[in-house]
């Protein structure tokens, strides 16, 4: 009888569990020789979403699947739509269409995060996203289409909502990716807002100064103590 480990999500954790424990099993030798490991993921390749505020985000996934070859994790491609923790086994809905189960005798739970949406109106069909490469291809299409649109303020402002570390991230990279479009041909005006009263509220105050200089220095405004409330598309 095998013994199943089977972890679901194929993000950094769920990738870094199913080498951790390619690489323990290997390295009991024959005592762990009846332990399988399967991953469980939608798709064959690893998200970087630490990098999907940048420029080409459509380049941000790296297939695993020969990486899991080599050290024998097994891959189902699919989607764990329900755990029975009594039996010890998960329903899988398949990527390529269809449904199966799988048993396993350690499950490890590496689905991860998405990004907090709000319910605040007009948020879903004005604003833009990072969190998943599909999306962050729709920010850099609606920003590369900006260069045929009338030179206006409305078109060169840009808000970006919440100013934590992602945030931070989007806004001081707007400056280069916009320059790339444009050349010197726009000015962008780029504010971010934070609900918080300050900056990167829990990167604490250390790196504090750093930031603001850096925002300083870009250009980019900070608007403070006060949330979005509502998105639309009219021009101000
Ligand atoms: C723009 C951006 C910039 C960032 N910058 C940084 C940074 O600089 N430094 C940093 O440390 N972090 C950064 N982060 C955060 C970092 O990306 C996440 O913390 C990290 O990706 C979390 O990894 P994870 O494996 O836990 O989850 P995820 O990356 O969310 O991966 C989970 C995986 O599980 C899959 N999954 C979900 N449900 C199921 C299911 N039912 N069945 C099977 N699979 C499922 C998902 O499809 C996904 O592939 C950033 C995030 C973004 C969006």
């Amino acid at each position: 009888m095998k013994r199943n480990i089977l972890i679901v999500g194929g993000g950094f954790a769920g990738l870094w569990t199913a080498l951790g424990a390619a690489r323990v099993v290997d390295k009991q030798g024959d005592a762990a020789s009846d332990v399988e490991i399967t991953l469980v993921s939608p798709r064959a390749a690893l998200q970087v979403r630490p990098r999907l505020h940048e420029a080409h985000p459509e380049q941000m996934a790296v297939p695993f699947q020969p990486l899991l070859d080599t050290v024998g994790v097994k891959l189902i491609e699919g989607a764990v739509e329900r755990i029975h923790p009594n039996d010890h086994s998960v329903d899988i809905a398949l990527a390529a269409g269809g449904a199966r189960s799988a048993s396993y005798d350690r499950l490890v739970l590496t689905s991860g995060s998405r990004l907090f949406r709000p319910p605040l109106p007009g948020l879903a069909e004005h604003a833009f996203a990072v969190d998943q490469i599909d999306e962050a291809v729709k920010l850099r299409e609606h920003l590369e289409s900006l260069a045929s649109k009338p030179d206006t303020a409305a078109r060169n402002t840009f808000v970006v909502v919440g100013g934590g570390f992602t945030g931070l991230e989007v806004a001081t990279e707007l400056p280069e990716r916009l320059h790339a479009i444009f050349g010197d041909a726009m000015r962008p005006r780029i504010v971010v807002v934070e609900r918080a009263d300050v900056i990167g509220p829990d990167l604490g105050p250390g790196p504090r100064p750093q930031i603001l200089e850096a925002l300083e220095k870009l250009g980019i405004e900070t608007c403070v103590g006060g949330g979005v409330v509502s998105f639309d598309a009219k021009a101000w």
